[in-house]
């Protein structure tokens, strides 16, 4: 299993939100497949740059592609690159120490937050932004992040969808945990919960039960009374799609299109009506999805961000014919979508595809791991073993542990390096593999 960074576990480390630690444990799965003695965990290694996919195909007899969508997307309108203006993505990934995201900064010197999007990783990014930062503090949530959000003055963050509830992608449970938050009310304007025949034809669907599941939990915060008075709202507001950023030099506001719903069931489009409304505000997110990123010497769709493929079989787009070896799995499969569960029957389909591809037949030895390891020690590569990750992992657990925290992640590749590795090469089962 070869990994970019020196250490294992991709979104599960850096996209799953701090104070969502139960999510985390699937980790302990890999633990125990990492055990396993056919497996090798070759961290710190590029494909592309470090090695090519030719090459891992001289060492072994396939490869499986499962490096996700890593990238943002972009909204495309006028004030995007104002200061203040975000992606979810980024800052996501700084909050959660990945290395590649360390360096971005966040001004929260601001009263109002806009995110532009309704799926789940906007309300990871409204409760990270509303919750009391000493609830933070008990995470894994990096140091700098923590260090910043302390002084946010924040008190409202604005939710905005270009459609309606019933197209929501909210999980129920993740609304009715932004609803819980404690010191901070939810908001929802009854004239956004009405539905129009079509919405209720979808409300109504049994193929589809997370609709009337999303509902259901929107209609309850709707309906919630007031209560005592709560120092932050975070509002979820639909029908606006993002029209401009408007701001001099910064961010103050985002101007919203009013719109409608048209056409069929599951297929409905937002259309602009002539309404508009601007929401002020220092800060705006868009968190309108990932993108996967093409690697060299694969086929890649651009207009959906994945690899093409059937079943997990990669498929050359000019020649129709499968790319013998290549496989995939995952958001760089299937587009960025689903829980972490949902790549569980994923690479299941994959696994047999490749299973049957394979066939009854024992093919020759081709030198695995340790010939892989032989040539990436000839280029240099510090190659990151598992028994150097579990020395990281205890760094970390230990540093966190002294001020109260499950881990704090090391944000920085040189510093991982160093805590994780004995000398330049130490993996005993790398070595003997
Ligand atoms: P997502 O679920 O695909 O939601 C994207 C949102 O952005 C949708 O509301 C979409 O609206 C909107 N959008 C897209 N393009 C837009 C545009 N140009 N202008 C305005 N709005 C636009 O994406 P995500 O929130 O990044 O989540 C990615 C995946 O990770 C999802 O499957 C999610 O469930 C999963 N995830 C799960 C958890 C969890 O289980 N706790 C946490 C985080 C993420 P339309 O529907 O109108 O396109």
């Amino acid at each position: 299993m070869l990994e970019r960074l020196p250490v294992p576990y991709g979104l599960v480390r850096s996209g799953v939100a701090p104070d969502h630690p139960k999510l985390k444990q699937v980790t302990r799965v890999f633990d125990r497949i990492a055990a396993h003695p056919f497996l090798t965990f070759v961290g710190n290694v590029n494909v592309g740059t470090d090695v090519e996919i030719d090459e891992l195909l001289q060492t072994h007899h396939c490869v499986v592609l499962a490096f996700g969508a890593s990238q943002d997307r972009k909204l495309g309108i006028p004030g995007e690159g104002l200061k203040g203006s975000h992606s979810a993505t980024d800052f996501v990934g700084w909050y959660n120490g990945h290395p590649d995201h360390r360096h971005h900064a966040f001004d929260f010197d601001t009263e109002a937050a806009v995110i532009v999007g309704q799926g789940n990783v906007s309300i990871d990014v409204a409760r990270v932004l509303s919750k009391p930062v000493d609830e933070l503090r008990k995470t894994d949530i990096a140091e700098h992040a923590l260090e910043a959000l302390s002084k946010s003055r924040i008190q409202a963050v604005h939710i905005v969808g270009r459609r309606g509830p019933a197209q929501a992608k909210f999980s129920p449970q993740e609304v009715r945990e932004l609803a819980a938050l404690q010191g901070c009310r939810t908001v929802i304007k009854a004239a956004d919960m009405r539905l129009g025949d079509v919405c209720q034809l979808e409300s109504a669907s049994k193929q589809h039960p997370g609709v009337s599941a999303v509902l259901r939990a929107l209609e309850a915060v709707q309906a919630t009374p007031e209560g005592a008075s709560s120092p932050k709202t975070c509002t979820l507001r639909f029908y606006g799609r993002p029209h401009s950023i408007l701001g001099r030099g910064c961010v103050e506001a985002v101007r919203f299109q009013q719109t409608r719903l048209e056409g069929k069931e599951f297929a409905q489009r937002a259309v602009d009506t002539a309404e508009s409304f601007d929401i002020e505000a220092g800060l705006v997110f868009r968190s309108v999805g990932y993108r996967g990123v093409a690697m060299p010497q694969v086929p890649f769709d651009e207009a959906s961000g994945t690899i093409p493929n059937e079943a997990g079989r990669v498929i050359d787009p000019w020649t129709k014919f499968p790319v013998p070896g290549v496989y995939v799995t995952g958001w760089i499969k299937r587009g960025p979508s689903g829980i972490i569960g949902t790549n569980r029957a994923d690479s299941l389909e994959t696994v047999a595809t490749l299973q049957r591809d394979r066939g009854a037949s024992v093919p020759s030895y081709k030198g695995g791991a340790a010939s892989l390891h032989r040539l990436l020690q000839s280029r240099g590569v510090r190659v990151v073993g598992y028994d150097d990750w579990s020395r990281i992992d205890e760094v970390e657990k230990a540093t966190g542990l002294a001020i109260g925290k499950p881990r704090e992640k090391f944000t920085n590749i040189e510093q991982m390096l160093a805590a994780g590795l004995v000398s330049p090469i130490s993996n005993r089962s790398l070595a003997s593999a």
